[in-house]
């Protein structure tokens, strides 16, 4: 028995398993599940589970089935118990992944309108907390930034210069956007003390340097 990196297939009735998502309650205390998720044969063809009910009923005198399962692990083929057809069937894992999707959709969807709401309004510093907040999602992140640069307040430069995005994408937004904010207000940075000056200064007024 080794590790399992894909689906196994199922030894009782040859169909692929898929994956289970671990009950999330069980990480805390230590016990049960070794991992985030399992591999479960969800077949409701499959002989071990069709039998199970017969089984289970014969031998206990319970409404109860198997499904079998895998450990991705350790490769170990097992009995997961299941005490309703549709019992289990709720967490595989793709179902999971789709209602993450959907949420994170919602928020997106929600947190873009609230920035709409902002820009109508001219409220850059809403915008800015918003573009340097690291909890939002990137699309949030870099249309804030698009609307700063649209926006053109040249206060809003010097928040945004030195901060560090991880994301190569937002950081090109924010770099887009302090051009335009610079083409707005006919200014640059001067390449020698980085302070804001007219673009067509000759000499800086902050170190005096000639450009
Ligand atoms: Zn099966
Ligand atoms: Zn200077």
């Amino acid at each position: 028995m080794k590790k399992q990196t894909k689906p196994p297939i199922c030894p009782h009735c040859g169909k692929e398993m898929q994956k289970w998502a671990t009950p999330q309650f069980n990480f805390s205390d230590g016990l049960g599940w070794g991992g985030p998720f399992l591999y479960v044969c969800f077949n409701d063809e499959c002989p071990l589970y069709v039998e199970g009910w017969e089984s289970m009923m014969e031998h206990y005198g319970q409404v109860a089935s198997y499904r079998c399962m895998c450990d991705p692990d350790t490769g170990t083929i097992e009995c997961l118990p299941v005490l309703a057809p549709n019992a289990l069937k709720g967490d595989i894992i793709d179902e999971v992944k789709k209602a993450e999707e959907k949420a994170r959709k919602e928020a997106e969807k929600k947190a873009l309108e609230n920035l709409r709401g902002y820009r109508e309004l001219k409220d850059v510093n809403a915008i800015l907390k918003v573009l340097l907040n690291k909890k939002e999602l990137a699309l949030v992140r870099k249309t804030a930034a698009n609307y700063l640069g649209k926006l053109g307040d040249l206060k809003c430069i010097e928040p945004i210069h030195n901060h560090v995005f991880k994301d190569p994408d937002i950081q090109e937004s924010v770099e887009h956007a302090i051009e335009l904010i610079h083409e707005t207000n006919f200014t640059k940075e001067c390449p020698y003390c980085a302070e804001i000056i007219k673009a067509r200064a000759k000499v800086c007024k902050h170190c005096n340097r000639e450009l």
